[in-house]
C-alpha cells in the first residue's frame, strides 16, 4: 500500500519539474529567426570560406603572394596568380581563386599566412545549384568595384632602371669582349694556316 502513495508522490514530483521547465521557457524570449528576412549574427570563430583582408590603413590586402596558403592547403583549393610591377617591391597579386567545392574548412590557409591576410567569412547561406557559383575570386571579392593600381614608389622604380641598364651595359660588354676574341682567333687562324702553306 506504502508503495502505491510513493509513486503518485513521484509522479507528482516529476510532473511539477516537468511544468516548472516548461514554464520557464515559455517566458523566455524565442530565438527562431524569421530567415531569410532576419539573419543571424554568427559567432566571430564560426567558419565559413576564406576571405582576402582589407587593411583600413590602404584600403586593399596585404598579401604578398607567398604561396604558402596554396602550398599548405591539403585540398588544392587554393591558387594564386601574381606578377612583378616595376616600383612596386615584391609580387603583385593579380587573382586568388578559392574553389570552395572541395574546401574542407581546415584552417590551414589561414594558419600559414604570415601577414594575417586571410580569414574566415561569416558566410553561412551559401546556396546554389551550380558548381562554379562556389568558385570565388577572392581579390574580385574584395574590390567588387574594381581592383586598385598598386602604389608605385618612385626611389625604387629609379633604383630597377638603373640596375637595368647597368645589367644591359654589362651584358653589351661581355658581348663585344666575346666577339672580339672570336675575330682574334679566327685572325690567329687564319695566319697559321697561311704560314703552314708557305713552309709546304
Ligand atoms: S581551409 Fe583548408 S581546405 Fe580550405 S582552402 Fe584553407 S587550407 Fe584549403
Ligand atoms: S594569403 Fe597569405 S599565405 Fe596566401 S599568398 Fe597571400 S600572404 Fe601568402
Amino acid at each position: 500500500m506504502s508503495g502505491y502513495f510513493t509513486n503518485i508522490i513521484d509522479g507528482l514530483k516529476s510532473l511539477a519539474i516537468g511544468l516548472g521547465i516548461t514554464n520557464r521557457e515559455f517566458l523566455k524570449k524565442p530565438i527562431t529567426l524569421q530567415y531569410p528576412h532576419e539573419a543571424l549574427k554568427m559567432t566571430p570563430r564560426y567558419r565559413g570560406h576564406i576571405e582576402l583582408l582589407k587593411n583600413p590603413e590602404t584600403g586593399t590586402h596585404t598579401c604578398i603572394s607567398c604561396g604558402m596558403c596554396a602550398n599548405g592547403c591539403p585540398s588544392k583549393s587554393i591558387t594564386i596568380k601574381s606578377k612583378k610591377v616595376p616600383g612596386v617591391k615584391g609580387k603583385v597579386l593579380t587573382s586568388y581563386i578559392l574553389d570552395f567545392t572541395t574546401c574542407s574548412l581546415c584552417g590551414q590557409c589561414v594558419e600559414n599566412c604570415k601577414p594575417a591576410a586571410i580569414d574566415f567569412s561569416n558566410a553561412y547561406n551559401l546556396a546554389s545549384t551550380r558548381k562554379e557559383d562556389f568558385i570565388f575570386n577572392l581579390l574580385e571579392r574584395l574590390h567588387p568595384e574594381g581592383v586598385p593600381e598598386p602604389v608605385v614608389d618612385p626611389e625604387l622604380l629609379k633604383k630597377e632602371k638603373e640596375k637595368k641598364a647597368a645589367a644591359a651595359q654589362k651584358a653589351a660588354e661581355k658581348k663585344a669582349a666575346a666577339e672580339k676574341k672570336a675575330a682574334e682567333d679566327a685572325a690567329a687562324e687564319k695566319g697559321g694556316e697561311a704560314t703552314a702553306e708557305e713552309k709546304s
